[in-house]
């Protein structure tokens, strides 16, 4: 945490004793559990284990890859206690879950705290808000009375996300270094599943006040659907090439064939590049294979950024990438060509050599191909084809150069 910058720092400590506050205020205006109290807090831990417990390892999947906030199921738990528990005891719930967490979390004891906070601050502030709201008996409403008590929830709802977004997209705010509003609020899926798993909690309530058992199938429900959160991320890792982050030959053939059909509908233009790094193989003799994979990060990096967003780039394989560059003509794409290569040449790489030692590798250069449609080839088969030929025809002619492809025949 002291390596932090130092604001971040201060922002952190401020607003954890800030939360003390809240949580001081949270025991003042809470009412003595009682004993039913007591037996749904357990209810609702015993089915928060379970869910914990059997999704363990799928958590620490999702752990290990996610790139930005991190949103945690254990709302379907949470959420409950804030309308049907004492506040106190809401905040005890979320203690018990933490705990438990602590094991997948893998993470620096600072963060950790300071979600396990957000959590706690969320449940006890919706809490607090739920129970001002003056809330009726839900096994004794009218149908009309049922939509008030409906929208009570919602508001509940609202002070518990909200809490959590201010909170943890406050600090992330402060702590990363550009702040884009995907790594401060998360992505639309992470939003939509927040919301999602909030909704669960809502039923779960209604299930622990009305038919106590049937709790149990939701630690069903949320096993399940800790599995199915999980497909969006599988689907990712099915076209990424995990080494680069760049997409695999798969994803690369998917964006690209759709990138050519606009194009050709469109009548317009565009460019294949293959870029192949120069004497690659000398890196990992020399310096050994984690810093040959070192190098080829740098290389995808240094690729997405002297390009566009909308331009396709992907890890062809081995020490080969490919970009294609929608509306690229034949003046476009050579410059493109000429800026990845002076981008590449202009790489210092910091990394390590085969004593573990520290070391820079610079100076590196690449031989690109380059192809255009419809000039070259029609296909994007035969984009690619033209623009690996052009490749050998760049080695060959000295490496360290750019080389259009022929026009066929
Ligand atoms: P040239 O200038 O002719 O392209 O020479 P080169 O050494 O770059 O080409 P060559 O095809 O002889 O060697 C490619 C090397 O890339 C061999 C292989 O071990 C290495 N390589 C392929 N994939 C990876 C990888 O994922 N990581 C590392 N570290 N090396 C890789
Ligand atoms: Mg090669
Ligand atoms: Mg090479």
């Amino acid at each position: 945490m002291w390596r932090r910058p130092r604001r971040f720092v201060v922002l952190l400590v401020v607003l954890e004793l800030v939360a003390l506050v809240g949580f001081a205020v949270t025991w003042a205006y809470s009412p003595v559990p009682t004993g039913t109290d007591w037996l749904r807090l357990a209810i609702l831990a015993a089915g928060a284990t379970v869910h914990i417990q059997l999704t363990q390892r799928q958590e620490e999947r999702r752990r290990n890859r996610a790139g930005t906030v991190l949103i945690d199921l254990i709302a379907v738990w949470v959420f409950p206690a804030t309308l049907v528990l004492p506040a106190t005891l809401a905040v005890l719930l979320v203690v018990l879950i933490r705990l438990q967490r602590w094991f997948t979390a893998r993470r620096p004891a600072h963060n950790f705290v300071y979600s396990s906070v957000s959590h706690a601050l969320a449940a006890a502030l919706a809490g607090l808000t739920y129970a001002a709201t003056d809330p009726g008996d839900w096994t004794a409403v009218s149908a009309v009375g049922s939509l008030r008590e409906f929208g009570l929830i919602l508001v509940a709802a609202l002070v518990y996300e909200g809490v959590q977004v201010l909170y943890v997209g406050g600090i992330l705010a402060v702590a990363s270094r550009r702040p884009t509003s995907r790594t401060v609020l998360g992505s639309r899926a992470d939003n939509v599943l927040e919301l999602i798993t909030t909704g669960l909690g809502a039923v779960t309530a209604v299930l622990l006040v009305t038919l106590p058992p049937a709790v149990a199938v939701m630690a069903v429900v949320t096993v399940v659907f800790n599995r199915l959160a999980e497909l969006d991320q599988l689907q990712d890792d099915v076209v990424t090439d995990p080494k680069t982050g760049l997409l695999n030959m798969r994803g690369w053939t998917e964006s690209a064939e759709r990138a050519l059909n606009r194009v050709r509908r469109a009548g317009g233009t565009l460019a294949v590049l293959m870029v192949d790094l120069d004497h690659f193989k000398w890196i990992n003799d020399t310096f050994g294979h984690p810093a040959g994979d070192d190098v080829l990060a740098a290389t995808a990096a240094a690729l997405t950024g002297v390009t566009r967003p909308s331009d396709v780039v992907g890890r062809f394989g081995g020490e080969e990438f490919l970009l294609l560059l929608p509306e690229a003509d034949t003046a476009a794409a050579e410059r493109a060509a000429e800026r990845i290569r002076t981008a590449i040449g202009d790489l210092r790489i910091e990394t390590t050599d085969k004593r573990g030692a520290r070391t820079t590798v610079g100076r590196r250069t690449a031989s690109l191909g380059v192809a255009v449609f419809p000039r070259h080839a029609d296909s994007l088969e035969g984009l690619m084809q033209a623009a690996d030929t052009a490749v050998y025809e760049a080695k060959e002619g000295g490496r360290d150069r750019v080389a259009f492809a022929r026009p066929p025949g």
